[in-house]
């Protein structure tokens, strides 16, 4: 039941879908985004992206799904990588997933609300992650909706950093990167991505 790319369909933005765009459209970016609703440990893709805790050793959510499906050789190799800090990511490999990598990333926990500091680690993470598939070749990366389930980061906020940052990163390394893949787990991400993505991504 795994997903392979060729089966994630490709997010075209719908022409007048926004009025404000906050980027200009960028035709390198066409067929290179993607919204998938559903199980990031399906994806049979280059890279997916963990929203792990600092010690790297599993957890609930999202992490824990990656453990449970990867199996234990992960949280033996995880063990070797000596934690990480909040804004960071490392790189595993995926062995009983379909992905052959993950990477670890440790988003900032927002229970107490959010501020710049906690905004500028949420972009790190993402920069971060993509900065460590290309420089492992990784071609395709699926991201989760970090921070925003325990952690506790607004979801309306942390969709904005998550999508500037992507913009960001694929306006300037578009030739190293065939497809993000956002991959939300809630119906209410997904609408919220929706409504999002042509205000980074818009149409011609
Ligand atoms: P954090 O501690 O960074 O908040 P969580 O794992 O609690 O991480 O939540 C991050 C997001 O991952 C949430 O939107 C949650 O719904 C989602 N999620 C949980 N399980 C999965 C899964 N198997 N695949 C994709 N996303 C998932």
């Amino acid at each position: 039941d795994f997903v392979p790319l060729d089966d994630i369909s490709v997010w075209t933005p719908t022409a007048g879908a926004s009025e404000k765009t906050l980027y200009p459209r960028n035709e390198k970016l066409d067929q290179k985004i993607s919204l998938y609703s559903g199980d990031i440990t399906k994806l049979e893709i280059d890279a997916i992206v963990n929203a792990a805790n600092k010690s790297l050793l599993g957890g609930g959510g999202v992490d824990g799904a990656i453990h449970r499906a990867a199996g234990p050789m992960l949280k033996k190799e995880c063990a070797s990588l000596r934690g990480c800090d909040t804004g960071e990511a490392k790189i595993s490999c995926g062995y009983g997933l379909p992905a052959k990598y993950v990477i670890h990333t440790v988003g900032p926990i927002a229970q107490g609300g959010v501020g710049e500091e906690e905004k500028e680690a949420l972009r790190s993470c993402y920069k971060n992650s993509l900065r460590a598939a290309t420089t492992n070749s990784a071609r395709s990366v699926a991201f989760p909706c970090i921070s925003t389930g325990i952690y506790g980061y607004p979801p309306e906020q942390a969709v904005h950093e998550a999508l500037a940052t992507v913009r960001e990163y694929l306006d300037e390394h578009h030739n190293k990167l065939d497809r993000v893949i956002f991959c939300v787990f809630l119906p209410m991400d997904k609408e919220l991505y929706m409504k999002t993505l042509p205000l980074y991504f818009p149409a011609a």
